[in-house]
């Protein structure tokens, strides 16, 4: 199929993500991808600043990784979970328990990010629900907050930018606190916590778990905040006996410094909920991991299990990958690696601080955020970036990039250069 004719029946017939029917945005049709590069099939090559939203953190067509996926298929490419199970999978669950917080021991594998999130709700709830105490029905969020597009998922995302309203009751009713001020490395002050601890005062009754994204929020607002922030957090559960559930959905797997972002922080939450770059970005997978606690109280209740079990949960080729990517990034001298990426981004992209129309320009270990006083124009800005030879996805006031860690210094210099050229193009012009 030529490059017209693909193009054409995608606007007729394919959804993209968050995009109307008759796709006014332009799309652009991938050939390839190798390394930190993605191959147009018009022939132009991109630099990419996306890591095919966080996951691709070894870049494309990574040769450990092909050849994980090819071993596997070798003997089988899915079987059902239910009563059956296989060496990638158990090896993937003892390697995240090995790897996560000690109280941290069952793992259940999703086959995405949003259905880790809703596995975890559902953990909280049973947990509860088994202990007699129905009446914790509800969870504790952050504005700001992003945790999947499923129901019960999209509860718990920032309510505004989630738009709650278009979907009325058929939303769980959730608490919402603001997102904390205090910034990576700053302290966190009393009016940082307060909401909460008034929120857990008076409502705690009603509480399963707080969730929130440890110390980067993602997709609902690219922040970083202090890790004491989520210290507190962790005592005021303890102290009211609520449940703390971490999406390191996004922060998993080295993004932001740390092999999970809770580590900033010291502190172990009782959920524990992964996917996005576990396989290198090569199959959909996702985990959601609980205490022992949790795991036994829950199945003294009246279901006995956990009522949930998808079709290709724990399928073998991701898993396979899973493996594979884990082992890939243990290997290397990581931290030194997204620590070189972090300087790199941080000069790069502090000139964009001097442009009229930026409200702030913020980077945390591979992830490096421009913040605009007003929302992009898409339809402008976005084939700014491909004429610029680079793959950057803006959203709402965010201009931002978090490439693969295998990305060369030279490749991540035209990234963030070209990234300020189009900035001051498109903001002056
Ligand atoms: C992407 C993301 C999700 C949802 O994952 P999907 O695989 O897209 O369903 C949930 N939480 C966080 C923090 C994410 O970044």
């Amino acid at each position: 199929m030529d490059s017209a004719t693909l193009l054409a029946l995608d606007r007729q017939h394919v959804w993209h993500p968050y995009a109307a029917a008759d796709n006014p945005l332009p799309v652009y049709a991938v050939a390839s991808a190798r390394g930190s590069t993605l191959q147009l099939a018009d022939g132009r090559v991109l630099i990419d600043g996306m890591s095919s939203w966080w996951s691709a953190i070894h870049g494309y067509n990574h040769p450990v990784l092909n050849a994980a996926v090819e071993h596997q298929l070798q003997s089988m490419a899915h079987v059902m979970f239910g009563g059956l199970t296989h060496g990638p999978a158990v090896q993937l669950a003892t390697t995240l328990v090995e790897l996560t917080p000690q109280p941290l021991q069952k793992v259940f594998l999703a086959d995405s990010g949003s259905v880790a999130v809703e596995v975890a709700m559902k953990m909280a709830l049973q947990y509860w629900q088994a202990q007699g105490h129905a009446g914790r029905r509800h969870f504790v969020s952050l504005c700001g907050g992003y945790h999947g597009d499923t129901f019960a998922a999209m509860s718990v995302c920032d309510p505004v930018t989630g738009m709650h309203h278009l979907f009325g009751d058929i939303l769980a009713k959730q608490f919402f606190v603001p997102r904390p001020a205090c910034r990576f490395g700053e302290p966190c002050t009393d009016d940082d916590i307060a909401p909460l601890r008034r929120l857990l005062a008076e409502h705690g009754k009603q509480v399963a778990g707080v969730i929130l994204e440890p110390v980067v929020q993602g997709a609902g607002g690219m922040w970083f905040y202090s890790p004491e922030y989520l210290q507190q957090v962790r005592s005021l559960c303890d102290e009211h006996g609520v449940l703390l559930i971490a999406d390191e959905i996004a922060t998993g797997f080295g993004r932001s410094g740390k092999l999970f972002a809770c580590e900033h922080a010291g502190i172990a939450p009782d959920i524990l909920c992964l996917g996005k770059a576990m396989t290198g970005g090569y199959l959909t997978l996702a985990a959601t991991l609980c205490t022992a606690q949790v795991a036994s109280t829950l199945c003294s209740g009246e279901a006995g299990v956990l009522m949930h079990g998808p079709t290709f949960m724990g399928n073998p080729l991701a898993c396979s990958v899973a493996n594979a990517s884990i082992g890939l990034l243990l290997s290397q001298d990581w931290q030194a690696n997204v620590a070189r990426i972090e300087r790199q981004l941080r000069a790069g992209l502090q000139p964009a601080a001097l442009l009229r129309g930026i409200a702030g320009v913020r980077v945390l270990g591979a992830i490096g955020v421009v913040e605009l006083e007003q929302p992009v124009d898409m339809q402008r800005i976005q084939p700014m970036f491909v004429e610029r030879g680079i793959w950057i996805r803006p959203f709402g006031k965010l201009v931002y990039a978090m490439p693969p860690f295998v990305i060369s210094d030279e490749e991540l210099q035209t990234l963030t250069s070209n990234m300020i050229h189009v900035l001051g193009d498109y903001l002056h012009d």
